[in-house]
């Protein structure tokens, strides 16, 4: 099947396989449940012969699909038709070179780049890849939509679903709940159903709706969205005269951004666009860190598609059994059980990538540091400036590589963690209020110490 079409999905199960239509809505493999790729006929794009083509769509900008930094990648992700491709104008981000960042971490100057993906219109790197999915929902025409998320995904959700005219749903559950994000959601017009119950809960039940009301589903499972998210990496590219870094350094959460990362490269290789892939080192938090663990003391690996599933079972298992739960300050990526972990085993394997852990205090220290001397980012988005600098500190990664470090969200998704970070004075970088008698002189006294 598919072979007539520019794409088509397909299970990464090697002993399954099955191709299904791009057309439909499936989200897992009905065959054997494994996760789904889009794959591409190639023969049947006219893909451009270098990357540097795609400059000559920035002076048309006035076509909405020439200045979204998604879809002025079109030929890349091309599986539905341009009348049904979504815009809200995501994509608009900076790839800012940072000394002073560069200098924290360990790094020469003129070696790092920060990726500032909080840029985009709902404040997230999720953006990139609801354009996507939002284009498939509409290519199949869905009325409805929903997501069980406390986070960047309900927010991003949510805008582009009043956009496409869609209705959507968030399902919460009572635990913890980022309100920072939630309020997105709600300003967006989303219904928002709180369940009593926790994520878990939320994610079976949301599964359960959508299959019994046709609702197009936008968890992490979708296939479409990580096509949007590859395209985060051609704007890295783009930015840095349409050569690649050495290396990628990205959070790791549900694995999503490094599963299309990986993707992204291994497609520009075969594509004969890019010569050499960067490494890519995945960074966990500490309190979340089953991919460091799995692929570090439990050594499981792509292996030519044929993951280990009875390591990840263990695993899971072991975690059930000790009632686990995960903890960590930056709450995006405050995940045990990764969705799309086959998918970054993949990437890991692509990209000869490594994965390491970083504590909480590492990860506001960062987020200090990028939010003193450049544009501000979320915790779970410091987690890669703070693993760089173990990295560069372990001589993995030197100090004279070109690095680009993705920082997935804007300062003002999370402002608790920054609030009490700088008012308790908790790290080195801590910035509190200066408590001042309501006297002029004092004031100026205090201003000029
Ligand atoms: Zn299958």
């Amino acid at each position: 099947m598919g072979m007539t079409e520019t794409a088509f999905q397909m299970c990464i199960n090697p002993d399954c396989r099955s191709r299904f239509d791009r057309g439909q809505v499936l989200f897992k493999c009905p065959n054997c449940g494994e996760l789904l790729d889009i794959q591409y006929n190639w023969d049947k794009i006219a893909v451009p012969d270098k990357l540097s083509s795609f400059a000559a769509r920035w002076a048309n900008r006035q076509n909405p699909l020439d200045f979204s930094g998604v879809w002025r990648f079109r030929e890349l992700l091309d599986f539905c038709p341009d009348t049904r491709k979504v815009t809200i104008g995501e994509g608009q981000t900076i790839l800012e070179q940072n000394c002073a960042v560069a200098n924290y971490a360990g790094m020469n100057p003129d070696c790092l780049f920060l990726q500032y993906e909080g840029l985009n219109p709902s404040g997230s790197f999720k953006d990139n890849g609801m354009a996507a999915a939002f284009s498939h929902a509409k290519m199949v025409q869905a009325k409805s939509c929903a997501c069980a998320s406390t986070g960047n995904t309900s927010a991003s959700m949510s805008l582009y679903a009043h956009t496409c005219g869609l209705k959507s749903t968030v399902f919460i559950g009572s635990g913890r709940i980022a309100f920072g994000k939630l309020s997105q959601a709600m300003d967006y017009g989303a219904q928002t159903i709180q369940i009593r119950g926790d994520f878990d809960d939320c994610m079976a039940q949301v599964q359960a709706v959508c299959a019994k009301l046709g609702l197009y589903l936008l968890n992490s499972l979708n296939p479409f969205r990580l096509e949007g998210q590859k395209t985060i990496m051609y704007r890295i590219i783009e930015q840095m005269g349409w050569s690649v870094p050495d290396w990628v350094v990205v959070p790791g959460g549900n694995l999503g951004n490094s599963s299309a990362f990986g993707k992204a490269f291994l497609e520009l290789k075969e594509l004969g666009l890019i010569q050499q892939i960067p490494r890519m080192a995945i960074i966990n938090a500490t309190g979340a860190d089953t991919l460091t663990d799995l692929v570090n003391n439990k050594k499981l690996t792509w292996n030519d598609s044929r993951v280990d599933q009875k390591i990840i079972d263990r695993y899971y298992a072991d975690l059930t059994a000790r009632n686990f739960s995960p903890h960590t300050c930056a709450s995006a990526i405050e995940i045990s059980r990764p969705v799309n972990l086959k998918k970054c085993l993949r990437s890991i394997a692509v990209c000869d990538g490594i994965v390491r852990a970083v504590t909480d205090e590492e990860i506001c220290d960062a987020k200090a540091v990028v939010g003193k001397y450049g544009l501000g980012c979320e915790p779970a988005s410091a987690a890669s400036i703070a693993g760089l600098k173990h990295l560069v500190e372990q001589g993995v990664i030197g100090k004279d590589e070109r690095v680009a470090c993705v920082l997935t969200g804007h300062p003002l998704k999370d402002p608790n963690v920054t609030v009490n970070y700088h008012k308790d004075s908790l790290g080195q970088f801590s910035n509190p209020p200066i408590e001042a008698p309501n006297d002029l002189d004092e004031i100026i006294k205090l201003i000029q110490q």
